[in-house]
């Protein structure tokens, strides 16, 4: 659609900047934010089949954080850590029904026909393309996601990476950073990863997860893939992240800051904080009971003028919000639960569909240091 106010270039808070505007931001007319994304050139969107001009994704929301493939003993092991960690946080336990244990049978992220038939019907509901944050760490399997691609025919994008101090793999604590930023630079290349994620600091950031995420930061100068992270305890260690990583030269504009719908504060001050260095805020684990929490978050950083660094995502991993066990839920649900919520608070499609569709485009759109093998 043409744009007829602002000059190609601008974003939606230099308009609002220069209009003045605050309050008003999330309802303004359509025909203001309506310039597509610009892409450097040779850009691309690199998933498990093939690589995509950007522009070629604009047909559906990209999802940049869900899991598609990981062992049936991950949740359980999530779970034992996050309840020592809360204990010793000295927060109340979860409540018992947050995770429950998969029913008998194949787990479902290792079940390539129900996958396949759960990813057909996010696509037919409006996903474009979908990222995988899982990494060998976290058990996750390259030949079932392809198989899952090519089946769904959903675009797969791949995560690269280690997870957190938990789950790490003995042998990183001694490891050096260089040393790690190889073994991260090899998986890329093995796995044809199109991402850096999900990368991140289980509690109060650990020694070793700050020497992974300075790795990751040099695998990032390295391969030009672009990071997404994982904030344990509500937002802890958010702002530490994008320090790490900026230190170790990654452009802001190149990261998201993970799980900070979690971080419910009214005032939205690390979320502001982390858009006003050009960052990404991932509300990250959307379509469900939590949600009526984080549109008021949403809708705060809408009004400061931050559509630009907003991203949607679901984390997907529990069996009982399978479309088959749950009509209502499914992969989609950002899109067809989340979406509708903001939608109702006044947010209007234009601006939905750029964070749904545009900004998770420009976040995983980088121009390759070596042609795909
Ligand atoms: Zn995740």
């Amino acid at each position: 659609m043409a744009n007829t106010y602002a000059s190609p270039g601008w974003t939606r808070r230099d308009v609002l900047g220069m209009l003045g505007m605050g309050a008003a931001a999330a309802v303004l007319p359509a025909v203001l934010f309506a310039a597509p994304p610009v892409f450097p050139k040779g850009a691309v969107i690199r998933t498990l089949l093939k690589d995509y001009p950007p522009e070629e994704l604009a047909g559906g929301a990209t999802l940049f954080h869900e899991h598609m493939s990981s062992p049936p003993d991950f949740l359980q092991r999530f779970r034992r850590y996050t309840e020592e960690t809360r204990a010793a946080n000295g927060l109340p336990p979860l409540p018992p029904a947050t995770i429950v244990p998969p029913p008998p049978g194949p787990y479902f992220m290792q079940d390539l026909d129900l996958m396949v038939d759960e990813l057909s019907v996010a696509k037919r509901e409006g996903i474009g393309c979908i990222v995988d944050g899982g990494h060998p760490d976290m058990g996750q399997d390259i030949n079932f996601l392809r198989q899952v691609s090519l089946k769904s025919g959903l675009p797969i994008v791949a995560g690269a990476g280690f997870y957190t101090q938990p789950f790490y793999p003995k042998e990183i604590g001694a490891m050096s950073e260089e040393q790690i930023a190889q073994a991260l630079v090899k998986q890329v290349e093995s796995d044809q990863a199109g991402v850096f994620g999900e990368i991140g600091s289980w509690d109060e950031i650990t020694r070793d997860e700050r020497k992974v995420f300075r790795a990751i930061g040099r695998a990032h100068r390295a391969t030009n893939l672009s990071i997404f992270t994982h904030t344990g305890i509500p937002g802890k260690s958010a702002l530490e992240q994008l320090d790490i990583l900026e230190d170790a030269g990654v452009d802001p504009r190149r990261v998201a800051i993970g799980h900070l719908g979690n971080l419910v504060d009214p005032l939205v001050q690390v979320h502001k904080a982390i858009c006003r260095r050009g960052a990404f805020v991932g509300f990250d684990r959307q379509g469900g009971p939590g949600d009526a929490q984080q549109v008021p978050l949403v809708m705060a950083l809408l009004e400061a003028g931050f559509a630009d660094n907003l991203l949607f995502s679901s984390d997907f991993a529990n069996a009982a919000l399978l479309k088959r066990n749950n009509p209502a839920m499914g992969y989609a649900k950002t899109l067809t639960v989340f979406v509708p919520k903001l939608k109702a608070a006044g947010v209007n499609d234009d601006v939905l569909r750029q964070i749904t569709v545009d900004n998770p485009r420009r976040f995983l759109a980088f121009v390759p240091k070596k042609p795909r093998r």
